[in-house]
């Protein structure tokens, strides 16, 4: 028997978190963002649950004709651009749409043989700066670029750096929209974190972004929860309990001894470690459900297991359901932000970091 742990990709959680995205922007068309494998849903799974997108964005172009296998012909777009010339013989191949943030991707694109002109998001840094032209070049560059029979349609891109926090997206998008005024084509500008809470702001927006949102994690945590925003987890980690001990007061739990129990207790060992991609760094106390119960881990987080109190659950024991992340049976949720707090760390980080040595599966 393989060991007693396994991830789960909800589709239908997928499908609802893509339509929450959609209500909050119901006039723009929607890419879902789905990049580092999907964040760490994979790619083929979450496609399941994400082909009512308009759109599917990602950095990878292995990712891309990954998508292509898949069958879907509508928009894919590379939200990073091309990192070598001929990567743009791929794009056109494949139909795929590519960012373009620095002059080299103007210059390979003003080199590369083709019949069918490509469909370019011109990137502007409007604050972050991480990729894109600043605003006082990006006129120039999008002339350049109109002018290249390479080029089809050029739409005009950034992204936020605030949008989560108090600092918002006002500066970044009066940056964005003095600098594209009077420029033809589409827009598109907000992430998860703006199009939930910053909707109707960015007024001219044609292609919204979402990532974490689809995949079931408030981008605004801990301001806001995932219930508040009406998401639904879309990735479950389960383990089970393998060994049960009866400790006494002063007994221990697990390396470094850093939990001391000051009365009986009963601990449960759960085939689930920092290997399996639960961080090490989650304190005793951390919450988990037993059987859909909350209850909290105790001591440290070892390469394969990890323990949880079972002192309030005499029902509980060998062979009981833990669910580190996402929904258990009884359909209570165990909030992965939560988890990801307590790591100093946020959903981002676990959803991408779940190890391969842990089997998916798919459930509706
Ligand atoms: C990752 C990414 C997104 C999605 O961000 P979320 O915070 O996950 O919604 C949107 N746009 C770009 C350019 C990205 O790289």
């Amino acid at each position: 028997m393989p060991r007693p742990i396994q991830a789960t990709i909800h589709t239908q959680a997928l499908a609802h978190n893509l339509n929450v995205a959609r209500r909050h922007a119901p006039d723009a068309r929607v890419w879902a963002v789905v990049k580092a494998n999907a964040y760490g849903h994979g790619i083929e799974r979450a496609f399941a649950g994400l082909r009512g997108a308009d759109g599917f964005a990602l950095l990878d172009l292995a990712e891309a004709q990954r998508v292509r296998d898949l069958g879907w012909r509508g928009p894919v777009l590379l939200l990073e651009g091309v990192f070598e010339q001929r990567d743009l013989e791929l794009c056109s191949r494949l139909d795929l749409w590519h960012t373009v943030h620095c002059e080299q991707q103007i210059d390979m694109l003003a080199t590369h043989k083709t019949n069918v002109p490509q469909r370019v998001f011109l990137k502007m840094n409007s604050g972050m700066n991480r990729l894109g032209f600043r605003p006082a070049q990006y006129r120039s560059a999008w002339t350049r670029l109109n002018a290249l029979p390479q080029v089809d349609e050029i739409s005009h891109m950034t992204h936020f750096s605030d949008a989560d926090g108090p600092a918002g997206i006002e500066r970044q998008m009066a940056v964005f929209e003095t600098a594209t005024q009077d420029l033809p084509g589409e827009r598109s500008v907000s992430n998860s974190a703006a199009v939930l809470r910053h909707a109707g702001v960015p007024a001219a927006s044609d292609w919204v972004r979402p990532g974490i949102a689809v995949y079931g994690s408030a981008p605004d945590h801990p301001e806001h929860t995932a219930a508040h925003w009406g998401l639904q987890p879309s990735m479950t980690l389960q383990a089970k309990v393998i060994a049960v001990q009866a400790l006494q007061a002063g007994d221990s739990v697990g390396y470094g001894s850093s939990f001391v129990a000051d009365q009986p207790m009963r601990v449960g060992v759960v085939a689930c470690g920092y290997a399996d991609g639960y961080p090490r760094i989650c304190p005793t106390g951390t919450p988990v459900l037993v059987d859909g119960v909350r209850s909290r881990t105790l001591g440290r987080v070892s390469m394969d297991m990890l323990s949880v109190d079972l002192t309030q659950l005499p029902d509980a024991g060998q062979g009981s359901t833990v669910t580190l992340w996402g929904r258990a049976h009884n359909g209570a949720v165990q909030s992965i932000d939560e988890v990801a707090a307590l790591a100093g760390t946020l959903a981002y980080e676990l959803m991408c970091a779940l190890a391969p040595r842990v089997p998916v599966g798919v459930s509706e």
